[in-house]
């Protein structure tokens, strides 16, 4: 089974759709195929696909931080190891835990000397799937409004999509990453055997595109460049950058009223 990762830095590159109509080539080659939606924040394969998300499959769980106060001795250990600065601690005062920054890393209750925190478990989103035609199934993962450290849930979104992958003996696992370079798109990149990086003739399409080739290279994933909307803007910078990370372009796309007609009709699989 291949893992193709479709990410790309800038968001409104065009991703999700370069990820849906490279599904649907591999779907003419009668290759079974999963397409995992990992933006898991505003996930939108399913609407491209004009499908619903109808039941959960299961549920994304976090751990978050709780206090015992009769066991906290005001050490302010817990304070000092959290990476995320979610722990706030006043002088003499009990620490103070933020959901809204944990990563759910579990480091303050592992060194935490009186186990005065535990583990408190709480439902932040879910995961569905979808059949959308023989041999094609989608898989969305989506969080809840509100929750900010969203690595976690991509990375169960992903487990569960390999393990249904290996149920379905398919060939190939299309990752649709979220836009950026931050925890969750990392969530989404590991374990890839590919990354394809879409991109546009744009400034901040090159300026991003350089980001994530550096990330691809920082977590040693193969990478290829696609130039979205080729035709639409200067491609120099573009060209720049693929000469100073020793690759090329992939693949030219240029635009397409077509492409779009199917994309806001979310009609893609016509394509
Ligand atoms: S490490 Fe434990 S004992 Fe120390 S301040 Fe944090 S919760 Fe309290
Ligand atoms: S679980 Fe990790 S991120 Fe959350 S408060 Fe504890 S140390 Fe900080």
């Amino acid at each position: 089974m291949k893992k193709i990762a479709f990410t790309g830095g800038k968001g409104g590159t065009g991703k999700s759709t370069i990820a849906i109509l490279n599904a649907i080539e591999l779907l003419k080659e009668k290759k079974r195929i999963i397409l995992c939606d990992c933006d898991v924040e505003c996930p939108n394969d399913y609407l491209l696909l004009d499908q619903k998300l109808k039941k959960a499959e299961q549920n994304i769980y976090a751990e978050y931080p709780k206090l015992d106060k009769s066991k906290c001795t005001l050490c302010g250990k817990c304070q000092k190891a959290c990476r995320s600065n979610a722990i706030f601690q006043a002088p003499g005062q009990f620490p103070v835990f933020i959901k809204e920054l944990c990563s759910s890393c579990g480091v303050c209750w592992n060194v935490c000397p009186q186990k005065a925190i535990q583990p408190e478990k709480e439902k932040i989103g879910e995961i569905f799937v979808n059949k959308v035609k023989k041999n094609f199934w989608l898989i969305t993962g989506v969080v809840r409004p509100g929750v900010e450290e969203t690595g976690p849930a991509v990375a169960k979104t992903k487990k569960f999509a390999l393990s249904f992958a290996k149920k379905q003996k398919v060939d190939f696992i299309l990752f649709d990453t979220a836009a950026g370079t931050h925890c969750p798109v990392i969530a989404a990149l590991i374990g890839s055997d590919l990354a394809m990086a879409v991109t546009e003739p744009t400034p901040m399409g090159a300026h991003d595109l350089k980001l994530v080739l550096e990330l691809c290279q920082k977590l040693k994933i193969p990478f290829k460049v696609i130039l979205n909307q080729s035709d639409l803007g200067d491609k120099s910078k573009i060209l720049e950058i693929v000469k100073e990370f020793k690759t090329k372009i992939e693949k030219e796309i240029p635009y397409s009223k077509k492409i779009v007609e199917l994309y806001s009709k979310g009609s893609l699989l016509d394509y």
